[in-house]
Protein backbone atom coordinates (compact mmCIF):
# COMPACT_ATOMS: atom_id res chain seq x y z
CA UNK A 1 0.00 0.00 0.00
CA UNK A 2 1.38 3.20 -1.11
CA UNK A 3 0.82 6.73 1.05
CA UNK A 4 1.42 9.58 -1.37
CA UNK A 5 2.05 13.53 0.13
CA UNK A 6 0.21 16.45 -1.03
CA UNK A 7 -0.87 14.22 -4.10
CA UNK A 8 -3.36 15.63 -7.12
CA UNK A 9 -6.77 14.08 -7.72
CA UNK A 10 -7.40 15.19 -11.33
CA UNK A 11 -7.30 12.08 -12.36
CA UNK A 12 -9.51 10.62 -9.59
CA UNK A 13 -12.37 12.70 -10.03
CA UNK A 14 -14.77 13.15 -13.13
CA UNK A 15 -14.99 16.53 -13.45
CA UNK A 16 -10.91 16.41 -13.29
CA UNK A 17 -10.48 19.41 -11.47
CA UNK A 18 -7.21 20.08 -9.96
CA UNK A 19 -7.16 20.24 -6.50
CA UNK A 20 -4.77 18.04 -4.42
CA UNK A 21 -5.15 15.41 -1.13
CA UNK A 22 -2.98 16.02 2.03
CA UNK A 23 -2.16 12.46 1.93
CA UNK A 24 -3.61 9.82 -0.46
CA UNK A 25 -4.06 5.83 -0.02
CA UNK A 26 -4.88 3.46 -2.68
CA UNK A 27 -6.03 0.00 -1.50
CA UNK A 28 -5.78 -2.47 -4.23
CA UNK A 29 -5.83 -5.56 -1.90
CA UNK A 30 -8.50 -6.34 0.85
CA UNK A 31 -5.90 -6.75 3.29
CA UNK A 32 -4.68 -3.61 2.88
CA UNK A 33 -8.07 -2.37 4.53
CA UNK A 34 -6.24 -3.49 7.78
CA UNK A 35 -2.98 -2.28 7.48
CA UNK A 36 -4.55 1.08 6.64
CA UNK A 37 -6.88 0.91 9.92
CA UNK A 38 -3.68 0.26 12.54
CA UNK A 39 -2.32 4.02 10.28
CA UNK A 40 -4.00 6.38 12.64
CA UNK A 41 -1.90 9.02 11.55
CA UNK A 42 -3.49 9.07 8.63
CA UNK A 43 -7.57 9.18 10.14
CA UNK A 44 -7.73 12.32 10.77
CA UNK A 45 -10.30 13.73 8.01
CA UNK A 46 -11.03 10.70 5.50
CA UNK A 47 -12.77 10.84 2.29
CA UNK A 48 -13.34 7.41 0.76
CA UNK A 49 -13.24 7.41 -2.47
CA UNK A 50 -14.67 5.54 -5.47
CA UNK A 51 -14.08 6.24 -9.22
CA UNK A 52 -14.73 9.89 -8.40
CA UNK A 53 -17.15 10.40 -10.93
CA UNK A 54 -20.19 11.69 -8.94
CA UNK A 55 -17.81 14.79 -6.79
CA UNK A 56 -16.91 17.63 -7.06
CA UNK A 57 -13.89 18.92 -4.86
CA UNK A 58 -13.81 22.81 -4.51
CA UNK A 59 -10.65 22.91 -2.83
CA UNK A 60 -7.74 21.08 -2.05
CA UNK A 61 -8.57 18.08 0.09
CA UNK A 62 -7.22 18.70 4.04
CA UNK A 63 -7.36 15.19 5.14
CA UNK A 64 -6.76 11.84 3.56
CA UNK A 65 -8.10 10.62 0.50
CA UNK A 66 -8.70 6.41 0.79
CA UNK A 67 -9.17 4.90 -2.71
CA UNK A 68 -11.17 1.51 -3.07
CA UNK A 69 -10.01 -0.05 -5.89
CA UNK A 70 -9.83 -3.86 -4.61
CA UNK A 71 -10.91 -6.09 -7.49
CA UNK A 72 -12.66 -9.50 -7.23
CA UNK A 73 -16.23 -10.87 -8.38
CA UNK A 74 -17.01 -14.24 -7.52
CA UNK A 75 -20.07 -16.44 -7.78
CA UNK A 76 -21.22 -17.38 -4.04
CA UNK A 77 -24.31 -19.36 -4.18
CA UNK A 78 -26.69 -20.43 -7.36
CA UNK A 79 -30.35 -22.00 -7.83
CA UNK A 80 -32.30 -22.33 -10.69
CA UNK A 81 -33.88 -18.83 -10.98
CA UNK A 82 -30.81 -16.87 -9.53
CA UNK A 83 -27.05 -16.11 -8.57
CA UNK A 84 -25.78 -14.81 -5.57
CA UNK A 85 -22.57 -12.39 -6.68
CA UNK A 86 -19.69 -10.97 -4.10
CA UNK A 87 -17.87 -8.23 -5.44
CA UNK A 88 -14.81 -6.18 -3.83
CA UNK A 89 -15.78 -2.38 -3.25
CA UNK A 90 -13.19 -1.40 -5.93
CA UNK A 91 -14.51 -3.55 -9.41
CA UNK A 92 -16.26 -1.60 -12.04
CA UNK A 93 -19.65 -1.49 -12.18
CA UNK A 94 -20.23 -1.19 -15.73
CA UNK A 95 -17.42 -3.95 -16.16
CA UNK A 96 -19.72 -5.52 -13.74
CA UNK A 97 -22.89 -5.31 -15.60
CA UNK A 98 -20.71 -6.86 -18.95
CA UNK A 99 -19.58 -9.62 -16.74
CA UNK A 100 -23.26 -10.22 -15.87
CA UNK A 101 -24.25 -10.01 -19.66
CA UNK A 102 -21.60 -12.15 -20.53
CA UNK A 103 -22.99 -14.54 -18.51
CA UNK A 104 -26.52 -14.54 -19.00
CA UNK A 105 -27.43 -12.87 -15.79
CA UNK A 106 -30.33 -10.57 -15.67
CA UNK A 107 -31.11 -7.48 -13.58
CA UNK A 108 -28.29 -4.74 -14.39
CA UNK A 109 -28.41 -4.18 -17.78
CA UNK A 110 -30.40 -1.07 -18.10
CA UNK A 111 -27.73 0.24 -15.98
CA UNK A 112 -25.21 -0.51 -18.21
CA UNK A 113 -22.46 2.54 -18.69
CA UNK A 114 -22.90 3.90 -15.36
CA UNK A 115 -19.16 5.06 -14.27
CA UNK A 116 -17.31 4.25 -11.08
CA UNK A 117 -17.29 1.45 -8.55
CA UNK A 118 -19.51 -1.28 -7.28
CA UNK A 119 -18.99 0.03 -3.77
CA UNK A 120 -20.32 3.23 -4.76
CA UNK A 121 -23.19 1.96 -6.44
CA UNK A 122 -24.81 0.53 -3.39
CA UNK A 123 -24.09 3.80 -1.37
CA UNK A 124 -25.83 5.94 -4.36
CA UNK A 125 -28.55 3.87 -4.83
CA UNK A 126 -27.84 4.00 -8.29
CA UNK A 127 -30.69 3.45 -11.08
CA UNK A 128 -31.29 4.00 -14.63
CA UNK A 129 -33.47 3.43 -17.48
CA UNK A 130 -36.38 1.75 -15.94
CA UNK A 131 -33.55 -0.43 -13.05
CA UNK A 132 -32.65 0.25 -9.72
CA UNK A 133 -29.43 -1.14 -7.46
CA UNK A 134 -31.78 -1.49 -4.86
CA UNK A 135 -34.33 -4.36 -6.47
CA UNK A 136 -30.99 -6.13 -6.73
CA UNK A 137 -28.91 -5.75 -3.67
CA UNK A 138 -28.79 -8.27 -0.78
CA UNK A 139 -26.29 -7.10 1.13
CA UNK A 140 -22.61 -5.65 1.95
CA UNK A 141 -19.65 -5.59 3.99
CA UNK A 142 -17.80 -3.08 5.71
CA UNK A 143 -15.06 -2.28 8.07
CA UNK A 144 -15.78 0.70 10.96
CA UNK A 145 -12.00 3.11 10.82
CA UNK A 146 -12.20 4.14 14.64
CA UNK A 147 -13.03 0.73 15.88
CA UNK A 148 -12.17 -1.95 13.10
CA UNK A 149 -14.83 -4.30 13.41
CA UNK A 150 -16.46 -5.61 10.53
CA UNK A 151 -20.25 -4.99 10.41
CA UNK A 152 -22.78 -6.47 7.61
CA UNK A 153 -25.47 -3.93 6.24
CA UNK A 154 -28.64 -5.94 4.36
CA UNK A 155 -30.61 -3.62 2.54
CA UNK A 156 -32.82 -2.41 5.47
CA UNK A 157 -30.01 -1.34 7.69
CA UNK A 158 -28.94 0.52 4.27
CA UNK A 159 -31.22 3.24 4.62
CA UNK A 160 -31.90 3.71 0.94
CA UNK A 161 -33.41 6.53 -0.73
CA UNK A 162 -33.44 8.45 -3.76
CA UNK A 163 -29.73 8.60 -4.44
CA UNK A 164 -29.08 8.34 -0.85
CA UNK A 165 -27.98 5.47 1.76
CA UNK A 166 -26.89 5.80 5.53
CA UNK A 167 -23.02 5.98 4.10
CA UNK A 168 -23.94 9.63 2.25
CA UNK A 169 -25.67 10.37 5.57
CA UNK A 170 -24.70 9.62 9.11
CA UNK A 171 -22.03 6.90 8.31
CA UNK A 172 -20.39 8.98 5.61
CA UNK A 173 -16.48 8.24 5.82
CA UNK A 174 -17.02 6.60 8.96
CA UNK A 175 -17.14 2.99 7.03
CA UNK A 176 -15.18 1.32 4.36
CA UNK A 177 -17.35 -0.87 2.08
CA UNK A 178 -15.22 -4.17 1.11
CA UNK A 179 -17.81 -6.41 -0.42
CA UNK A 180 -21.18 -5.76 -1.99
CA UNK A 181 -23.93 -8.61 -3.01
CA UNK A 182 -25.76 -8.57 -5.72
CA UNK A 183 -28.74 -10.94 -6.89
CA UNK A 184 -29.09 -11.50 -10.66
CA UNK A 185 -31.62 -13.31 -12.80
CA UNK A 186 -31.41 -16.28 -15.17
CA UNK A 187 -34.58 -15.34 -16.89
CA UNK A 188 -34.33 -13.13 -19.56
CA UNK A 189 -37.18 -10.54 -17.67
CA UNK A 190 -36.56 -7.82 -19.31
CA UNK A 191 -37.35 -3.54 -18.48
CA UNK A 192 -38.18 -1.61 -21.79
CA UNK A 193 -40.50 0.88 -20.20
CA UNK A 194 -37.87 4.01 -20.56
CA UNK A 195 -39.47 6.89 -22.31
CA UNK A 196 -38.32 10.55 -22.37
CA UNK A 197 -39.22 13.59 -24.16
CA UNK A 198 -37.10 12.42 -27.00
CA UNK A 199 -36.70 8.68 -27.14
CA UNK A 200 -37.90 5.46 -25.75
CA UNK A 201 -35.75 2.47 -25.46
CA UNK A 202 -38.60 0.22 -27.16
CA UNK A 203 -37.93 2.51 -30.19
CA UNK A 204 -34.15 2.20 -30.11
CA UNK A 205 -34.65 -1.53 -29.79
CA UNK A 206 -36.57 -1.68 -32.65
CA UNK A 207 -33.41 0.15 -35.22
CA UNK A 208 -31.80 -3.17 -34.86
CA UNK A 209 -33.08 -6.30 -33.18
CA UNK A 210 -36.63 -7.63 -33.31
CA UNK A 211 -38.91 -9.30 -30.04
CA UNK A 212 -38.34 -11.29 -28.26
CA UNK A 213 -35.45 -8.52 -27.14
CA UNK A 214 -33.32 -9.90 -24.59
CA UNK A 215 -30.43 -8.42 -22.17
CA UNK A 216 -27.86 -7.53 -24.46
CA UNK A 217 -30.21 -5.73 -27.01
CA UNK A 218 -31.17 -4.15 -23.74
CA UNK A 219 -27.33 -3.11 -22.79
CA UNK A 220 -27.59 -2.18 -26.61
CA UNK A 221 -30.25 -0.02 -26.96
CA UNK A 222 -29.25 1.95 -24.01
CA UNK A 223 -25.42 2.27 -24.73
CA UNK A 224 -26.89 4.04 -28.08
CA UNK A 225 -28.94 6.74 -25.73
CA UNK A 226 -26.42 7.26 -23.68
CA UNK A 227 -23.57 7.77 -25.86
CA UNK A 228 -25.81 10.22 -27.43
CA UNK A 229 -26.76 12.43 -24.06
CA UNK A 230 -23.70 12.05 -21.60
CA UNK A 231 -20.23 13.10 -23.43
CA UNK A 232 -17.16 10.57 -22.89
CA UNK A 233 -16.52 11.45 -19.85
CA UNK A 234 -13.21 9.83 -19.61
CA UNK A 235 -12.24 12.91 -21.67
CA UNK A 236 -14.49 15.37 -20.92
CA UNK A 237 -15.32 16.64 -17.34
CA UNK A 238 -18.69 15.89 -16.39
CA UNK A 239 -20.38 13.83 -13.05
CA UNK A 240 -23.45 12.95 -14.87
CA UNK A 241 -26.60 14.77 -14.12
CA UNK A 242 -25.32 17.31 -11.62
CA UNK A 243 -28.81 17.82 -10.25
CA UNK A 244 -31.94 15.32 -8.77
CA UNK A 245 -34.97 15.79 -9.81
CA UNK A 246 -37.29 17.62 -7.60
CA UNK A 247 -39.92 16.01 -5.59
CA UNK A 248 -42.82 18.53 -5.87
CA UNK A 249 -46.78 18.15 -4.10
CA UNK A 250 -49.56 16.67 -6.80
CA UNK A 251 -50.93 20.00 -6.28
CA UNK A 252 -47.84 22.23 -7.33
CA UNK A 253 -47.52 19.69 -10.37
CA UNK A 254 -50.90 21.20 -11.26
CA UNK A 255 -49.53 24.68 -10.81
CA UNK A 256 -46.77 23.71 -13.10
CA UNK A 257 -48.51 21.69 -15.97
CA UNK A 258 -49.87 25.07 -16.36
CA UNK A 259 -46.40 26.73 -17.25
CA UNK A 260 -44.96 23.51 -18.98
CA UNK A 261 -47.50 21.07 -19.82
CA UNK A 262 -46.04 18.18 -21.24
CA UNK A 263 -43.35 18.03 -18.32
CA UNK A 264 -41.90 14.38 -17.58
CA UNK A 265 -42.91 13.15 -14.08
CA UNK A 266 -42.05 10.26 -12.44
CA UNK A 267 -43.06 7.85 -8.84
CA UNK A 268 -40.74 9.87 -6.00
CA UNK A 269 -39.65 6.03 -4.77
CA UNK A 270 -37.63 3.65 -7.56
CA UNK A 271 -37.12 4.84 -11.11
CA UNK A 272 -39.86 3.51 -13.10
CA UNK A 273 -41.70 5.16 -15.92
CA UNK A 274 -45.66 4.52 -15.59
CA UNK A 275 -48.04 6.28 -17.41
CA UNK A 276 -49.97 9.28 -15.88
CA UNK A 277 -53.08 7.27 -15.45
CA UNK A 278 -51.54 4.50 -13.63
CA UNK A 279 -52.36 4.23 -9.80
CA UNK A 280 -48.95 4.80 -8.78
CA UNK A 281 -49.71 8.59 -9.73
CA UNK A 282 -53.37 8.84 -9.14
CA UNK A 283 -52.96 8.03 -5.27
CA UNK A 284 -49.70 9.45 -4.96
CA UNK A 285 -49.32 13.11 -2.70
CA UNK A 286 -45.94 13.67 -4.73
CA UNK A 287 -44.17 13.33 -7.83
CA UNK A 288 -40.64 13.88 -8.94
CA UNK A 289 -40.02 16.24 -12.17
CA UNK A 290 -37.55 15.59 -15.12
CA UNK A 291 -34.90 18.34 -14.01
CA UNK A 292 -33.64 18.45 -17.02
CA UNK A 293 -36.62 19.47 -18.85
CA UNK A 294 -37.46 22.21 -16.53
CA UNK A 295 -33.53 23.29 -17.55
CA UNK A 296 -33.93 22.62 -21.27
CA UNK A 297 -37.37 24.94 -21.05
CA UNK A 298 -35.06 27.52 -19.46
CA UNK A 299 -32.33 27.32 -22.47
CA UNK A 300 -30.07 25.38 -20.91
CA UNK A 301 -29.45 22.68 -23.10
CA UNK A 302 -26.03 23.13 -24.90
CA UNK A 303 -25.60 26.58 -22.96
CA UNK A 304 -21.71 27.76 -22.45
CA UNK A 305 -20.85 30.29 -19.98
CA UNK A 306 -17.02 30.44 -20.22
CA UNK A 307 -15.25 26.60 -19.98
CA UNK A 308 -18.81 25.04 -18.27
CA UNK A 309 -21.68 23.88 -20.33
CA UNK A 310 -24.24 21.35 -20.49
CA UNK A 311 -24.48 18.49 -22.80
CA UNK A 312 -25.94 19.19 -26.37
CA UNK A 313 -28.35 16.32 -25.72
CA UNK A 314 -29.25 16.63 -22.06
CA UNK A 315 -29.40 19.67 -19.77
CA UNK A 316 -29.14 18.19 -16.87
CA UNK A 317 -25.55 16.98 -17.76
CA UNK A 318 -23.19 19.87 -16.94
CA UNK A 319 -19.71 19.47 -18.64
CA UNK A 320 -16.84 21.29 -19.02
CA UNK A 321 -13.65 22.07 -21.12
CA UNK A 322 -9.89 21.82 -19.86
CA UNK A 323 -8.77 23.69 -16.88
CA UNK A 324 -12.69 24.37 -15.81
CA UNK A 325 -12.51 25.15 -12.29
CA UNK A 326 -14.81 23.96 -9.64
CA UNK A 327 -15.44 27.44 -8.72
CA UNK A 328 -16.87 27.58 -12.04
CA UNK A 329 -18.82 24.65 -12.14
CA UNK A 330 -20.46 26.01 -8.94
CA UNK A 331 -21.18 29.42 -10.33
CA UNK A 332 -22.50 27.76 -13.45
CA UNK A 333 -24.64 25.64 -11.32
CA UNK A 334 -26.14 28.73 -8.97
CA UNK A 335 -27.42 30.38 -12.09
CA UNK A 336 -29.27 27.09 -13.63
CA UNK A 337 -30.71 26.34 -9.94
CA UNK A 338 -31.74 30.47 -9.67
CA UNK A 339 -33.30 30.37 -13.10
CA UNK A 340 -35.30 26.88 -12.46
CA UNK A 341 -36.23 28.59 -8.72
CA UNK A 342 -37.24 32.18 -10.37
CA UNK A 343 -39.05 30.61 -13.28
CA UNK A 344 -41.09 27.39 -11.24
CA UNK A 345 -40.55 28.17 -7.53
CA UNK A 346 -38.92 24.94 -7.15
CA UNK A 347 -35.58 24.44 -5.81
CA UNK A 348 -32.65 21.93 -7.29
CA UNK A 349 -30.68 20.05 -5.03
CA UNK A 350 -27.18 18.72 -6.52
CA UNK A 351 -27.01 14.71 -7.08
CA UNK A 352 -23.32 15.31 -7.07
CA UNK A 353 -21.27 15.31 -3.61
CA UNK A 354 -19.76 18.57 -3.35
CA UNK A 355 -16.78 18.27 -1.54
C1 LIG B 1 -21.22 10.34 -17.40
C2 LIG B 1 -21.88 9.93 -16.10
C3 LIG B 1 -23.10 9.28 -16.14
C4 LIG B 1 -23.72 8.87 -14.95
N1 LIG B 1 -24.92 8.21 -15.02
C5 LIG B 1 -25.53 7.80 -13.89
C6 LIG B 1 -26.78 7.09 -13.95
O1 LIG B 1 -27.31 6.82 -15.02
N2 LIG B 1 -27.35 6.72 -12.78
C7 LIG B 1 -26.78 6.97 -11.57
O2 LIG B 1 -27.36 6.59 -10.55
N3 LIG B 1 -25.59 7.63 -11.48
C8 LIG B 1 -24.96 8.05 -12.60
N4 LIG B 1 -23.77 8.73 -12.53
C9 LIG B 1 -23.20 9.06 -11.22
C10 LIG B 1 -22.07 8.10 -10.73
O3 LIG B 1 -21.54 7.36 -11.79
C11 LIG B 1 -22.58 7.14 -9.67
O4 LIG B 1 -23.04 7.87 -8.57
C12 LIG B 1 -21.50 6.15 -9.22
O5 LIG B 1 -22.06 5.17 -8.40
C13 LIG B 1 -20.34 6.82 -8.50
O6 LIG B 1 -19.31 5.86 -8.38
P1 LIG B 1 -17.83 6.25 -8.00
O7 LIG B 1 -17.09 4.99 -7.72
O8 LIG B 1 -17.26 7.12 -9.03
O9 LIG B 1 -18.10 7.01 -6.63
P2 LIG B 1 -17.40 8.31 -6.04
O10 LIG B 1 -17.84 9.48 -6.85
O11 LIG B 1 -15.96 8.10 -5.87
O12 LIG B 1 -18.09 8.36 -4.60
C14 LIG B 1 -19.48 8.51 -4.44
C15 LIG B 1 -19.84 8.38 -2.96
O13 LIG B 1 -19.63 7.03 -2.54
C16 LIG B 1 -18.75 6.98 -1.41
N5 LIG B 1 -17.95 5.75 -1.56
C17 LIG B 1 -17.34 5.32 -2.68
N6 LIG B 1 -16.77 4.12 -2.48
C18 LIG B 1 -16.99 3.80 -1.19
C19 LIG B 1 -16.62 2.69 -0.36
N7 LIG B 1 -15.93 1.63 -0.82
N8 LIG B 1 -17.01 2.71 0.94
C20 LIG B 1 -17.73 3.75 1.44
N9 LIG B 1 -18.12 4.81 0.70
C21 LIG B 1 -17.75 4.83 -0.59
C22 LIG B 1 -17.94 8.26 -1.51
O14 LIG B 1 -17.42 8.65 -0.25
C23 LIG B 1 -18.97 9.23 -2.05
O15 LIG B 1 -19.79 9.72 -1.01
C24 LIG B 1 -23.12 9.15 -13.70
C25 LIG B 1 -21.88 9.82 -13.67
C26 LIG B 1 -21.26 10.20 -14.85
C27 LIG B 1 -19.92 10.87 -14.81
Amino acid sequence: MKIYSNHSLKNHNSFKVDVKAKYFIRITQSEEVSEFLKLKKYHKNIFILGGGSNILFQKNYPGTVVQIATKGINVIKEDNANVLVELSAGESWNGFVHWAINNGYSGIENMVLIPGTVGAAATQNIAAYGQNIEDVFESLDTVEISSGKSIVFDKKAMKLGYRESIFKRELRNKFIITNVRIKLGKNDFIDMSYHSRYESLEGELSKFASPPYNIRDIAKAVSVIRERKFPDWEKIGTAGSFFLNPVIAKKELIELQKKVPNVQFYPIDKLTYPTPDDPKFVHADYVKIAAGWLLEELGWKGKWIGKVGTSPNQSLVIITQKGATAQEIVSFAEKMKADVKKAYNINLIPEVNII
